[in-house]
């Protein structure tokens, strides 16, 4: 099973959290650095455990810090199998919503440059999210997927959907509803951690040896079955991120 994508150098002891991870059978995550300095923390795990991946980008929330984009690409190497987060969040509001656009645009560019899948973050900017995207080439990972009026572009576009823990809250039917119409070659599984752990463990720090549980939740809302979902998933995320 792989967790795409997992933020890992926001938990306090990410090797002690791998080995849960793996102990669960999660053998493999992406990992994602949010700017320069958590890029090259992410980079750092990944160089010591095996079965890291990472997403590289800047978040809408920092699109107003000046992270320099030309630093981010220099930290991309080989393990970098996307760039990510990108996106839009005007829920939070963290940033201006012309920076968020203006930086949101550039890695996108930056993406169809090098060929790269983008992992997007969308809040309450679903309409202005799929505009943006509509000229991208690439592939896409919708992540944290939580805007069911989105779907319908997504379906459309052959976007990857990727669910995380908030899919098995009792009040989520509406994401339960859209995990159900997506289909069986898009369909991802997170953690995001480590906030939105998911129902059995929720409140509790989040961390990739618990996107086991989203994963249940997801073939139960489904009706198929875990172990071949979990296959289904891999094979995905391999198709997604282009991994070996
Ligand atoms: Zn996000």
């Amino acid at each position: 099973m792989i967790d795409t994508p997992a933020p890992l150098d926001a938990l306090e002891d990410p090797s002690s959290a791998m080995s849960r991870a793996r102990a669960a059978e999660v053998e493999r995550v992406v990992a994602i650095g949010s700017g320069i300095a958590s890029a090259r923390e992410t980079l750092e795990i990944a160089e010591r455990e095996d079965g890291v991946f990472v997403a590289l980008g800047i978040h809408p929330h920092q699109a107003a810090d000046d992270e320099p984009l030309e630093e981010l690409t220099g930290l991309i190497d080989r393990r970098t199998v996307a760039i990510g987060e990108v996106g839009l969040d005007f829920y939070r509001d963290y940033a201006p919503h012309d920076d968020q656009r203006r930086v949101f645009a550039d890695q996108l560019l930056l993406a169809s440059e090098l060929e790269k899948t983008v992992i997007v973050h969308s809040r309450a900017a679903d309409d202005e999210t799929a505009a943006m995207l509509e000229d991208f080439g690439g592939t896409v990972v919708l992540h944290c997927f939580s805007s069911p009026p989105l779907l319908p572009v997504a379906l459309e576009r052959g976007y990857y959907v990727s669910f995380a823990g908030n899919v098995t809250y009792p009040k989520a039917a509406d994401l339960r509803e859209a995990a159900g119409r997506v289909p069986r070659e898009r369909i991802l599984a997170e953690t995001d951690c480590p906030y939105l752990a998911p129902q059995p463990v929720r409140g509790k720090t989040n961390e990739p040896a618990f996107v086991i549980h989203t994963l249940a939740a997801l073939a139960e809302t489904r009706g198929e079955d875990a172990d071949e979902l979990s296959r289904r998933i891999d094979e995905n995320a391999a198709k997604a991120f282009g991994l070996q």
